[in-house]
């Protein structure tokens, strides 16, 4: 018997799961666990928030299966209850690792061809613009993400979008909104250069005690910026994620994105504070050309160089590769088109059916992207530039939890 006759070892050697005995014949050591270590919130915040590679996506707020992660004041998860030591967050998390390859697999059904290495995985490229008067009024550019989810919404694709509305009581700062109709849509149109925490939107409606509808039966369409949607896709495709919540998304919309801005210090400390603008009385914010441009009613309140909110950018986009959202079923954005227009990538056959679905019924203009000049090549300027930044923390990261799969190949990044 064990601790009777010879020494009992310190500590038993790895076993293969598949390998280990159900019943010991040696009495007392047959039901010893497989020596893994748990990787849970803990690990989330050591090894990623306190990196400054969170980039607040949501994508743990939404996988917590007992529901107590939540968005905190300063955009990163906080945890509120007793951990459960699921693992769920952790293997959610697209800057714990994120072998982009295999998500593409996953998502699109096959891998990136050698033209698509820049771009990513797609369909069509082309240049849009709504046709409605009061989506072009309140839009960012050409209004192709309003149009395209008005369209889902009027023909029954979708039951709603969690897309990106403004919080109350704190002006110009963006959370994940639930849109069931065009008024919502509106309200919810134009750019926050801030980050919401698109993925946390999901959680809305998707954990029965934050819900007020039932997950089960609804179907949507999810906006997000290229992070966002790599949290969506991690969480939607690691075997101990979160794989659920995923599965209602008829489609997803990603915004390019070269770099997004701390809200406090960029719209309430140099907006508000610095340039004494009320930010209750802020119409648009943009970033074109490198300028800041912030109107005020139809008046061009501020007009200088980007820089002076340099010191507001947010850390963990010096590690982000993905400019035109590759795992966007559509990807959206004003670089390479017209002022007024919308640059729109269909990457994967639904979503190119989708735009042509919103073309054909009379919502948008469309015309080919221009494939020289300022068109698809000054586009992929953009991609290759931005694929410069150094991603190893998260496209090379070797987690200690066994993978079920073959090692997963990480995306090549071309230098
Ligand atoms: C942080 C950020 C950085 C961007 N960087 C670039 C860039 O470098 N180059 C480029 O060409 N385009 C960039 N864009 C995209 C661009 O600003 C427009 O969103 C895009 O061209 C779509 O325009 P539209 O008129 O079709 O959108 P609209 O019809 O106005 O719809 C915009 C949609 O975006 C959602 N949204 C707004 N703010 C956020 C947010 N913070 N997070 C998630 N969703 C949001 C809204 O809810 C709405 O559904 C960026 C957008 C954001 C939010
Ligand atoms: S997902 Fe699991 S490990 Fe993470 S906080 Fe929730 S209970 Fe804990
Ligand atoms: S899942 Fe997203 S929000 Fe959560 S820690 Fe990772 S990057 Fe941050
Ligand atoms: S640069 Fe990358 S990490 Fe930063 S907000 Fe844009 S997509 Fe997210």
């Amino acid at each position: 018997m064990s601790g009777q006759g010879a020494p009992k070892p310190v500590a038993a050697a790895p076993v293969a799961p598949q390998a280990m005995p159900l019943k010991s014949t040696v009495e007392g050591e047959g039901w010893k666990a497989r020596p893994i270590k748990l990787k849970i919130f803990g690990n989330l915040i050591q090894e990623v928030v306190n990196k400054n590679l969170c980039m607040y996506c949501g994508a743990c707020i939404a996988s917590c299966p007992i529901d107590i992660l939540f968005h905190s004041e300063k955009e990163e998860p906080v945890m509120r209850g007793t951990c459960a030591a699921c693992q769920v967050c952790y293997y959610s998390c697209p800057r714990i690792e994120l072998p982009v390859a295999e998500v593409e697999r996953q998502v699109f059904g096959r891998s990136r061809t050698a033209e698509e290495a820049i771009l990513g995985i797609h369909v069509g490229a082309y240049s849009v613009k709504s046709k409605d008067p009061d989506v072009a009024r309140r839009a960012q550019d050409g209004g192709a993400v309003t149009s395209l989810l008005l369209y889902a919404l009027d023909r029954k694709i979708i039951d709603y979008a969690v897309n990106s509305g403004l919080t109350s009581g704190k002006p110009w700062r963006p959370e994940p909104q639930i849109a069931r109709t065009r008024e919502d849509l509106l309200n919810h149109a134009g750019s926050r250069y801030t980050p919401g925490g698109q993925v946390g939107g999901l959680a809305e409606v998707a954990i029965p005690n934050r819900s007020v509808v039932n997950f089960q039966e609804e179907r949507i369409a999810l906006v997000g910026l290229p992070c966002e949607l790599q949290g969506s896709w991690r969480m939607g495709t690691h075997w101990i994620a979160a794989p659920k919540l995923a599965r209602n998304l008829v489609f997803t919309i990603g915004l390019f994105c070269s770099k997004v801005f701390d809200y406090q210090k960029m719209m309430v400390d140099y907006v508000q504070g610095k340039r004494g603008i009320d930010l209750n009385n802020v119409t648009k914010v943009n970033i074109k050309r490198n300028r800041l441009l912030v109107y005020v009613g139809d008046k061009l309140a501020i007009d200088e160089p980007v820089e002076a909110v340099a010191a507001a950018a947010r850390e963990e986009c010096n590690v982000c590769v993905d400019y035109s959202a590759e795992l966007a079923d559509i990807a959206v954005g004003a670089i390479g088109s017209s002022p007024g227009w919308s640059t729109v990538i269909t990457r994967s056959p639904r979503g190119d059916e989708i735009l042509r679905g919103a073309v054909e019924s009379g919502y948008l203009d469309m015309k080919p992207l221009d494939p020289v000049g300022k068109g698809i090549k000054f586009l992929e300027k953009l991609c290759e530039k931005k694929r410069l930044r150094d991603p190893s923390a998260y496209l090379r990261h070797e987690t200690a939890f066994p993978k079920p799969e073959p090692t997963l190949v990480p995306l090549e990044i071309p230098h």
